[in-house]
C-alpha cells in the first residue's frame, strides 16, 4: 500500500481497497456461503475494487446488505444480450473527445477514467478504460464552449472527477472560469460518499472562492450509505455555498421498494442533500440482473409518493 501525507487523508483511504472478492466475503463472515462463492467464479473484465472504509458500512453476516449487493461480482455479469449494445453508442462516441452536448445550455465532460469504487451495475464499466486523456482534449473543449455561447453550465463527470487532486481541479476551475457566458459549474461524483475526507479543507477553500454558483450531485443508492462522516462532509460542502443533490439508480433487490426508497430520503434530507433524480438502469450485457422494468418503477413511485413529502421525491429518470 502506498502512503500519503497525512493531510491527504482521502488518498491513502482511496488506495487501501479489497480487490479480491473472496477477502470481501471472508471479512463480513460470508465465506462460507458457497453460493455466493460459486457465483463470483466466472472471468469479468470490470475489476473488482472497493475501498475498506466503504466496507465498514456493510453488515456482517448478511448475503443481501444493499451495498455489499451493489459491488459484489456476480456470475450473472457474463451474459450477452444482443440487442442492447446499440443504447451506449452516443456516449461511446463521446469518450473520444471527452465531451457531450446533448442539451443547448450545458455541456459534460468526462475528465478521468477512475473512480473509488466500482459498481457493478454501471454502464460505462465496459468503456471506462477506453475515455481518452482529457489533457489531448482540454484545448478542443474549451474551444469548443467559447464558440458555444449558449453553454452556461459545465457538468463535471468521469469516471469521478473528484479522483482529482485539489490542485489539480482548481487549475481546471480558473481555466472554466475564464469563460464568461459559463455561470453554473456541476460535480457529478460518487466520492465523497465512499470515501467521506474527500471534502478536504482546501476543497472547500477552492469551492466557496469560485464566481460560479457550484452544484455537487452525489450518487447515493441506499440509506445505509450515510453515515455521520457523510453527513459531516455534506456539512462542510454546505458551508462553502455547495448545492447538494443526489441521484440514485433504481437497482433489483437494493433499493425497488417504496420504504427503502423513502428511508433514503428522509436520510439525504438530513444530510441536507435534495433527492434529485432516480434513474432507470442503462442496460448493458453485464448489469441486466440489477433492472427494474418501467412498470415496476412507476408503480414503485407512486407507493414512494404516499410516503413522503413531494420535495422528497425524486424524479424518475429513463432513456427514451
Ligand atoms: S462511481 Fe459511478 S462511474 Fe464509477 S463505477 Fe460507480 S457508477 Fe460507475
Amino acid at each position: 500500500m502506498r502512503y500519503f501525507n497525512s493531510k491527504e487523508i482521502w488518498l491513502n483511504q482511496l488506495v487501501d481497497t479489497i480487490n479480491s472478492p473472496y477477502e470481501l466475503l471472508s471479512l463480513l463472515k460470508l465465506d462460507s456461503n458457497v453460493k455466493l462463492v460459486n457465483s463470483i467464479k466466472t472471468k469479468v473484465s470490470f475489476s473488482f475494487r472497493v475501498p475498506k472504509i466503504f466496507v465498514e458500512r456493510m453488515k456482517l453476516n448478511d448475503p443481501n446488505d444493499p451495498l455489499l449487493m451493489q459491488v459484489l461480482i456476480n456470475s450473472k455479469e457474463s451474459r450477452i444480450f444482443n440487442k442492447l449494445a446499440k443504447n451506449i453508442s452516443f456516449e461511446k462516441h463521446a469518450i473520444k473527445f471527452n465531451l457531450i452536448h446533448k442539451y443547448n445550455n450545458r455541456v459534460l465532460i468526462l475528465l478521468n477514467n477512475s473512480c473509488a469504487i466500482h459498481c457493478r451495475y454501471c454502464f460505462r464499466r465496459d468503456y471506462l478504460n477506453n475515455i481518452s486523456n482529457i489533457k489531448n482534449n482540454m484545448n478542443h473543449i474549451i474551444n469548443y464552449i467559447l464558440s458555444n455561447k449558449e453553454i452556461n453550465e459545465v457538468i463535471l463527470s468521469g469516471g469521478d472527477p473528484l479522483i482529482m487532486q485539489d490542485k489539480n481541479i482548481k487549475t481546471l476551475i480558473l481555466m472554466l472560469e475564464k469563460i464568461n457566458h459559463i455561470l453554473i459549474l456541476r460535480i457529478h461524483t460518487r466520492l465523497p460518499i465512499i470515501i467521506p475526507s474527500r471534502i478536504t479543507d482546501n476543497l472547500c477553500n477552492i469551492l466557496i472562492n469560485s464566481r460560479f454558483r457550484i452544484i455537487l450531485v452525489t450518487h447515493i443508492n441506499h440509506a445505509n450509505e450515510i453515515n455521520s462522516n457523510v453527513i459531516n462532509s455534506m456539512n462542510k460542502l454546505r458551508q462553502a455555498n455547495v448545492i447538494l443533490l443526489n441521484q440514485s439508480v433504481l437497482l433489483r433487490n437494493i433499493n425497488n421498494n417504496a420504504n427503502v426508497l423513502a428511508n433514503l430520503s428522509i436520510k439525504l434530507i438530513q444530510s441536507g442533500i435534495i433527492p434529485y433524480y432516480i434513474h432507470l438502469l442503462d442496460k448493458i450485457n453485464s448489469n441486466i440482473h440489477f433492472l427494474v422494468t418501467k412498470v415496476q418503477a412507476n408503480r414503485i413511485m407512486k407507493d414512494l409518493s404516499n410516503k413522503v413529502s413531494g420535495y422528497l421525491l425524486p424524479k424518475l429518470m429513463y432513456n427514451k
